[in-house]
C-alpha cells in the first residue's frame, strides 16, 4: 500500500522530473529513502547533454553502492516518477536496492508517448519485474499520474490541454 510518507516522497519525484523539464531535459525524477524514512539522495534525468544512460534511478543506484551497506540498501526505497527502465531496474537488482514505488508504469508512458508521435524507444518497456523477479515494486499511483502526464505532453511539445 501507498501511505502518506510515500506520497510525499512521490511529490517530490514529480517535482525533481519538473526540474528536469525546466533545464531541457528529460521530465524523470527519484529519490533515494533510507528504512527510517531520511531521504539520502534524489536525482533526476540528465541525459540532454547526450549521455542516454544518465537516468536518475541509475544514479542512485550507484550512489547507494558507494555509500550504503548491503543491508542498508536492501531496506531502503526508491521512489520515482516513472517505472524503472531495464536499464536502471538491473541496476537496482545488481546493487541490491529495496522497495520501488513508481508514479508512471513503463505502460502507460510508452501509451502517452505513442499519442504524442514520439518514436519508439531504443530500448524495450519492460515491467521491472521483467528484469528483477523479487523486486517489492508498487504503482501506478492514480493520483499522481496525470501530473507526470503533463510534464511528458510538455516535453514533447504536445502544450497544455
Ligand atoms: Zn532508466
Amino acid at each position: 500500500m501507498v501511505n502518506d510518507a510515500d506520497l510525499r516522497h512521490l511529490r517530490r519525484c514529480v517535482e525533481l522530473a519538473g526540474e528536469a523539464l525546466e533545464a531541457g531535459d528529460e521530465p524523470f525524477g527519484s529519490v533515494l529513502v533510507d528504512a527510517g524514512g531520511t531521504v539520502l539522495a534524489e536525482d533526476h534525468n540528465r541525459v540532454a547533454a547526450g549521455d542516454r544512460t544518465r537516468h536518475p534511478e541509475f544514479e542512485l543506484a550507484r550512489w547507494s553502492a558507494a555509500n550504503m551497506t548491503p543491508a542498508e540498501r536492501a531496506a531502503a526505497t526508491v521512489f520515482t516518477s516513472g517505472e524503472h527502465c531495464p536499464m536502471c531496474a538491473a541496476a537496482h537488482g545488481w546493487v541490491g536496492l529495496g522497495r520501488i514505488v513508481y508514479v508512471a508504469s513503463s505502460e502507460q508512458l510508452a501509451a502517452w508517448l505513442a499519442e504524442l508521435g514520439v518514436p519508439a524507444l531504443p530500448v524495450r518497456a519492460l515491467p521491472i519485474r521483467e528484469v528483477v523477479p523479487g523486486a517489492e515494486v508498487e504503482g501506478p499511483v492514480p493520483a499522481l499520474a496525470e501530473q507526470v502526464r503533463e510534464l511528458h505532453r510538455r516535453f514533447h511539445g504536445g502544450g497544455a490541454s
